[in-house]
Formats: C-alpha cells, sequence, structure tokens
C-alpha cells in the first residue's frame, strides 16, 4: 500500500516537473512577443516616512498580463528570465516605465518623492542599464533624481569592481541606491562601508512575529544603528499590522512598507491614494 502510493507520488511529482518545465519553456518564448505586445505592467507600492508620515515613494513591481496564463508573479518568471537573461531587457523595460510615469505623474507627486526601481544582478552589471540612465539624465536631471535603484546583496559581491564603477556613476548622476533584501543573502555586514548606499531595506522575514522573546527587536536595533553610523537610512518591507509599524518606529527605522501602509497598486489607485491620504495624516 505504501510503497504503492509512494510510487504514485512520484509518478504525480515527474508529471507535474514536466508541465514546468514545458511552462518555463514557453515563458521564455513568450517574452519577446511580450516585451513587444507590452504586457509587463507595474504596481505601485506607497513608501511612508516613519516620522513625517507622509508617502515619501513607491517601488515598482513588475506583473506579466500574460494573455493566456492571465496575471503573473514576480515570483514565477523571474527565476525563468534569470537564467535565461532575458532579465537584463526586462530591468531596462521596467526602467523606461518608471521614468516615463516620473514624466507623466510630475504635476502632482509630492516634492521629495522617489520611485524605486529594482534591478537583477545581471542587469546592474549591464552597460546598457547604466548608459540608459546617463542618456535620461542629460535629458532631465530633475526627473532621474527622483529615482532610486534597488539591487541585491548578490549584486554587490559578485563583480565587485564594474559595481563599484557603476555606483559611482549613479551618485554623480544624483539618483539614489537601495539594498534590498538585506539580511537574507550574504550578511556581511563587513562589506556595507565599502559601497556608497543611500538604503537598507530590511527583509521582511526580520519583520515578521517581531518581539522581544526571539530577538528579532535586538537584531532590528543593531541593524538600524548601524546603518545610521554609516549614514544609510533604512526601510522596513512586509509591515503587515500596526504593532510592527509602531515597533519599528520606536526603532528609529526610516522608511516603511507593507501591506498595512497598502498593497501594490494599479497606476490610477496609485494616483488616488497619494490625493486621499494627503500629506501628511496620521497612520494610528
Ligand atoms: P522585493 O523587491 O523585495 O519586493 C517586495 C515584495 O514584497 C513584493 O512582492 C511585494 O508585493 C511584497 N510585499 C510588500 N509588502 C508586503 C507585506 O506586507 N506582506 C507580504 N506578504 N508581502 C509584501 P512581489 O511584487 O511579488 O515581488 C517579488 C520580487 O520580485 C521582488 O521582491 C523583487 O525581488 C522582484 N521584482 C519585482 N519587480 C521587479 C522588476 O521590475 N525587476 C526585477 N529584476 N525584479 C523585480
Ligand atoms: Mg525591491
Ligand atoms: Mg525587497
Ligand atoms: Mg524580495
Amino acid at each position: 500500500q505504501a510503497k504503492l502510493k509512494g510510487r504514485n507520488q512520484y509518478v504525480f511529482f515527474e508529471s507535474l516537473q514536466e508541465t514546468n518545465k514545458s511552462t518555463n519553456i514557453k515563458l521564455e518564448y513568450d517574452f519577446e512577443h511580450a516585451i513587444k505586445n507590452q504586457e509587463f505592467i507595474g504596481r505601485y507600492q506607497p513608501l511612508i516616512g516613519f516620522d513625517s508620515d507622509e508617502v515619501e515613494g513607491a517601488e515598482v513591481l513588475v506583473r506579466w498580463q500574460h494573455p493566456k496564463l492571465g496575471l503573473l508573479q514576480p515570483d514565477t518568471f523571474i527565476p525563468i528570465l534569470e537564467k535565461s537573461g532575458q532579465i537584463v531587457q526586462l530591468d531596462l523595460y521596467m526602467l523606461k516605465l518608471a521614468i516615463s510615469n516620473l514624466n507623466l505623474w510630475t504635476d502632482w507627486l509630492p516634492d521629495k518623492f522617489k520611485l524605486n526601481v529594482n534591478v537583477s544582478t545581471a542587469g546592474f552589471a549591464s552597460k546598457e542599464f547604466i548608459t540608459y540612465l546617463q542618456e535620461q539624465h542629460l535629458k532631465s536631471a530633475e526627473i532621474t533624481s527622483r529615482l532610486c535603484v534597488e539591487i541585491t546583496e548578490e549584486s554587490l559581491i559578485l563583480n565587485v569592481d564594474a559595481v563599484k564603477k557603476h555606483l559611482e556613476i549613479l551618485k554623480s548622476l544624483n539618483i539614489l541606491v537601495a539594498l534590498d533584501d538585506f539580511g537574507t543573502g550574504y550578511s556581511s555586514l563587513s562589506y556595507l562601508h565599502q559601497f556608497s548606499l543611500d538604503y537598507l531595506k530590511i527583509d521582511k522575514s526580520f519583520v515578521d512575529d517581531l518581539n522581544e522573546v526571539n530577538n528579532k527587536v535586538l537584531i532590528l536595533d543593531a541593524v538600524v544603528n548601524l546603518a545610521k553610523a554609516l549614514k544609510i537610512k533604512t526601510t522596513a518591507e512586509g509591515i503587515e499590522t500596526v504593532e510592527q509599524y509602531q515597533k519599528l518606529k520606536e526603532i528609529g527605522c526610516d522608511v516603511g512598507q507593507g501591506y498595512h501602509i497598502s498593497k501594490p497598486l494599479l497606476d490610477t489607485d496609485f494616483k488616488c491614494f497619494i490625493f486621499h491620504r494627503g500629506n501628511p495624516r496620521k497612520i494610528a
């Protein structure tokens, strides 16, 4: 009986893998057309300053409106595009989308508003990405100064010299840089001072069940203070409750992001969020 069940499970597992495999091939194959067809769209998740209690920015998060498979979340296609190398093209596409929205939204965005764009390791190391930013800076330095590029710890440690060069270029262009998912990757605090970073985005796993008993408050406190000493601001990701919000504010985090503040929004809803929330309004 057990043996039979085991075998069935194995067969099931194998067919599931087959399905995944064919979906992967299909997604890679669909990519070029999807770019041309503008199937990639952005959702915008607000970033709130803990002190100001104002919308200080938003993060652009990609979705794939696939004609047959429906709305795809990044976790289902980003790893595939990273493997195929097509992620570089997507990063550039999303950067262009971000800049075009900054142009469209310029009349009603709050003064110090920044738009955060995610970039993969390959994308950040690529010449296209940096060159595009340099060109855009020449067109409008005001618009590009509203950008914050989110890179990962992996980006920092692979190809250190190229990355340092690109970080310096961004600094000269007045474009901010955030280190995303801090604490999940290589987590070596010792390399932080080597790079010019503006924000550390503390990963959601440190914000989840935040309490004194499991020492997470202690860890967060240490990270926030280390960042402060290095003149780097901190953003807490994945804030889902008012308790987490209050605790992070107490700890001295600079910026908050999460479902408690807002889910990632359609551009039209994002505009409503900015207007209706008003700046400033207290989140209790
Ligand atoms: P990320 O950059 O760390 O983005 C934060 C993720 O956490 C987003 O997932 C967001 O929807 C989710 N999130 C925010 N607040 C909460 C919360 O309170 N609770 C929970 N459970 N989740 C929350 P999403 O949109 O699925 O994106 C996943 C990852 O995909 C991103 O993680 C980022 O690494 C990557 N990604 C998204 N857009 C792009 C892009 O344009 N280019 C690249 N290269 N990667 C992207
Ligand atoms: Mg991010
Ligand atoms: Mg993140
Ligand atoms: Mg993440």
